[in-house]
């Protein structure tokens, strides 16, 4: 069970009023007050007495609340100044949970994991402020932090983007990036109503499990280059409905060269980004590079 007073909106309306808090849309503050929820979020992310967890964005504490509740350590990375002495509040008593205050998309989040995590497996769990889903995802994904696995809420176009596997209509390049460091599913979605104040969308909850790295998996699967190959996914992107050839030219690729190492993959060269698998683009890169 969640705290029950947090998702108990005369309670939660009663708190934020004594701190004087207005919610602020710009900063994504829409606060879970549907009881299963957090408690759901915090098993999926595996939460355990022998594991960290990092918690972007949270809020009054109704999730950190239910993750304090099962790992060893929580740390909590929010933005919003105006909700620290809410906090102090909320989770006084739960001495393995360590507020920071920042912006989760300057902190250096390595550091972070090293020092307040030592030598614990890692996951992240949060109910992301919206405005930075695809930047955040990216960041911990890109920069391969030690983390096991990402579970998250998302506004529910976003996770049937970030989850579209690869060769679908839905897929995009930030689908082919999340695909090749991590396997993504959806484990459930959330109504509008699950939260204060409601959105204008439903939500879903996202979980990435992390890969090893490239390397050390079949080389036939490793990029050569990972920035070629995003700068390629990127381009093929940008202008889906191109060609992919045509697009990568306008990103800088060689045409000729690109169309050549689509042939020899048997595929069409007039074929767009959104038809290729993630393979089929790494070996695409791989060969351009090659020349
Ligand atoms: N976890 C809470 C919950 O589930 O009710 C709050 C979630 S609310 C969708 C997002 C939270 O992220 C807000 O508390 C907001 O202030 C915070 N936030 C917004 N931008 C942030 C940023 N760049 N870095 C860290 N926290 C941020």
């Amino acid at each position: 069970m969640s705290h029950p007073k947090l998702t108990d909106i005369a309670y939660l309306r009663g708190l934020l009023d004594r701190h004087g808090f207005a919610f602020s849309k710009k900063l994504g503050q829409n606060f879970l007050v549907n009881p299963s929820v957090c408690p759901r979020m915090a098993e999926a992310c595996g939460a355990a007495a022998d594991t960290g967890v990092l918690e972007i964005g949270p809020g009054v504490g109704v999730l950190t609340r239910e993750l304090a509740s099962r790992a060893g350590k929580v740390a909590a990375i929010e933005l919003d100044r105006r909700l620290l002495p809410v906090l102090d509040e909320t989770l006084a008593g739960q001495g393995n949970v360590e507020i920071i205050q920042g912006d989760a998309l300057k902190l250096d989040l390595r550091r972070i994991i090293a020092e307040r995590f030592p030598g614990m497996p890692v996951s992240v769990c949060a109910n992301l402020p919206y405005y930075i889903t695809s930047p955040l995802i990216m960041a911990l994904l890109e920069q391969r932090l030690p983390v096991r696995s990402i579970t998250v809420m998302v506004q529910k176009e976003a996770a049937d983007r970030l989850c579209a596997a690869p060769g679908t209509r839905a897929c995009g390049a930030v689908s082919l990036a999340v695909s090749y460091f991590s396997e993504p599913e959806i484990l459930f979605s959330v109504s509008r109503g699950s939260f204060l104040p409601a959105p204008a969308v439903d939500s879903s909850v996202i979980r990435l499990t992390v890969k090893p790295p490239r390397a050390e998996e079949a080389a036939a699967n490793a990029a050569a280059d990972e920035r070629r190959l995003f700068a390629l996914i990127r381009a093929g992107f940008n202008q889906r409905r191109k060609t992919l050839v045509n697009a990568a030219a306008a990103g800088g690729f060689d045409k000729q060269r690109l169309a050549e190492v689509l042939a020899a993959q048997d595929l069409p060269v007039n074929i767009r980004a959104e038809a290729l698998t993630l393979e089929q683009f790494i070996a695409a890169a791989n060969d351009t590079n090659s020349f």
